[in-house]
């Protein structure tokens, strides 16, 4: 696959469009700024990969805006060595920056093409991360638990408590949390084995989160 100096160029501006829209992290937007968005995308999509919008990736399933991306990324205050789990690796791009920034990243994803698609793009781009399993992704990972971090790339209904189990005390999940036509993402502290803080950072809109894999 091909980065050319004109993508290149695209991925600065779409950089420069985050920071106006808020995002600080320097690390995130030298992620945004290095990963090749175009890879994951269907070629029918490619000329629009630096456009901050969602587009489909096929299974009625988005390859997240960058925006968002960046938002889940920057929320969670993402270190060097981090243990994070990620549900909903989706087309591997969110998987990718969460590599690129040099997290132990462990992702999980429901349907079978697209994790076998996925993976295939990280392995060729040299960023695979530690794990990437095709499983439901609100059974976790118990036997890589506890994590530093846990990013859910689809809406919730409610606090998937369960997984919650699964983060660390003082760990961090983001997760939107909502119907179909409204969420807000959340983030949620684990203050300690029973007590969560829960902080509400304003409306997105995901895919929503099922059960099964398929
Ligand atoms: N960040 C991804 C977004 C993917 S969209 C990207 O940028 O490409 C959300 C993904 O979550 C979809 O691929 C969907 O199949 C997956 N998903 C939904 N429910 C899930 C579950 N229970 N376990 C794992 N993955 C799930």
């Amino acid at each position: 696959m091909n980065d050319s100096p004109k993508q290149k160029g695209l991925r600065k501006k779409l950089v420069l469009e985050l920071i106006k829209k808020g995002i600080k992290d320097k690390n995130v937007l030298n992620a945004i700024n290095l990963i090749p968005r175009h890879f994951f995308l269907d070629l029918d999509f490619v000329n629009f990969a630096y456009v901050d919008k969602a587009y489909p990736i096929g299974f009625n399933q988005t390859i997240s805006q960058p925006y968002t991306v960046a938002f889940q990324s920057e929320a969670l205050e993402l270190k060097k060595g981090d243990k994070i789990l990620e549900i909903g690796s989706g087309s591997g791009y969110q998987t990718a920056i969460l590599v690129l920034m040099k997290a132990q990243v462990y992702s999980i994803e429901r349907i079978n093409k697209l994790y076998r698609k996925s993976k295939k793009i990280l392995k060729s781009i040299n960023l695979m991360p530690k794990k990437i399993i095709w499983k439901d992704g609100y059974l976790g990972l118990i036997d890589d638990a506890p994590f530093d971090k846990i990013l859910i790339a689809a809406a919730c209904k409610e606090i998937p408590t369960q997984l919650i189990k699964q983060l660390k005390i003082g760990g961090k999940m983001i997760v939107p949390i909502g119907n179909e036509k409204n969420q807000i993402m959340n983030l949620i502290i684990r203050l300690s084995e029973n007590k969560i803080k829960k902080i509400e950072m304003g409306n997105f809109l995901f895919v929503p989160m099922l059960k099964n894999k398929i």
